[in-house]
């Protein structure tokens, strides 16, 4: 039929667009099944809240200097009816596209917030335990996104103290003075701020001095490349430093091995996270890695 032919044609043309700029594809049926795997995503992933189908596993933290956990990275699952357990990876991007990462990440926020503030009330060990949650850039967008933070908190009778958001530096960037207003809003609640996947953006090193941040997050790929000599540490190296000197903390993630550890110890990284501790994990397991003095 035409209309399939034109269909074809414009998943072909869509997909060149997606390798870059004069570019062609020539469509097949691996890019078929490719799209209607993606259209089915996206209709599952508008009726996934409702359903609740969404889930948190929670990642701890460690603080290098005591070496207890300080708090949890909350990471979203998405517990599909037929397909089974779908990593952010395969959905994230969708959910931004499509705009549904607004009321998803919002659900976040709340669940994160609501599951910490619980831990609190059964364990007084956990009054200085914090929460970190991943933002999106259409989240931070939103005018009211402030004031939708601060119900949270106050919802959920969760201190600021205890949340720290996770953006990235391209997302910071990207809104120049626009950011300085928003961080404003969020530090005023006593919020930290984190930027997650430090080094792989573009940061401009003024703006950075400007931001009330709180941490720099070493991405992962610059971690894992520390190997067991020891070689490789310059760029981790350099990110602890600029931390440092800009009076914030460095946190290490994707640490999966002793090694690795030692030289971020080495280095006076303050906190770290990965498999080498702990994989993200579902609440209950979380809960029993809590300190429970
Ligand atoms: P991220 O914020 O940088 O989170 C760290 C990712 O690295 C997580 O993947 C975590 O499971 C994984 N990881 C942690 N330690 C290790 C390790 O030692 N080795 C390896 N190989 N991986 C490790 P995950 O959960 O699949 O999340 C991927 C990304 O999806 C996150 O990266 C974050 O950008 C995004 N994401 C997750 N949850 C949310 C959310 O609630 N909202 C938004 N907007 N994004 C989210
Ligand atoms: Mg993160
Ligand atoms: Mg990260």
């Amino acid at each position: 039929m035409a209309t399939d032919l034109l269909r074809d044609a414009d998943i072909a043309m869509y997909r060149a667009k997606a390798l870059g700029k004069g570019r062609y594809a020539v469509f097949d049926r691996e890019m078929y099944a490719q799209t209607l795997h993606l259209s089915q995503i996206e209709t599952d992933l508008c009726y996934a809240l409702d359903r609740q189908e969404f889930l948190l596993y929670y990642q701890p933290i460690v603080s290098l200097a005591s070496d207890r956990v300080t708090g949890f990275e909350a990471l979203l699952r998405w517990q599909h009816p037929e397909k089974g357990l779908i990593y952010p990876g395969d959905f994230i991007a969708i959910a931004e596209e499509t705009g549904l990462i607004v009321p998803i990440g919002e659900w976040v926020l709340r669940e994160a917030c609501q599951q910490l503030r619980t831990w609190q009330q059964k364990l007084p060990s956990a009054s200085s335990i914090y929460i970190s949650v991943n933002l999106s850039s259409r989240q931070i967008k939103q005018f009211d996104f402030v004031d939708k933070l601060a119900k949270i908190l106050s919802d959920t009778g969760l201190n600021g103290q205890n949340l720290r958001l996770e953006l990235t530096e391209t997302m910071l960037m990207d809104r120049g003075e626009k950011t300085i207003e928003l961080l404003g809003g969020i530090k005023a609640q006593k919020i930290q701020l984190i930027i997650d996947d430090f080094g792989t953006g573009y940061s401009c090193l003024s703006y950075l001095h400007r931001f009330p941040i709180d941490a720099l997050k070493i991405d992962r790929s610059f971690v894992s490349s520390i190997d067991a000599q020891g070689n490789n540490c310059e760029i981790v190296k350099t990110i602890i430093t600029l931390a440092h000197s800009l009076g914030i903390k460095a946190i290490a993630e994707g640490v999966e091995t002793s090694y690795q550890l030692a030289q971020l110890r080495n280095l006076g990284c303050d906190e770290a996270q990965g498999y080498f501790f702990s994989q993200p994990v579902n609440c209950h397991l979380a809960e029993a890695l809590l300190p429970n003095v």
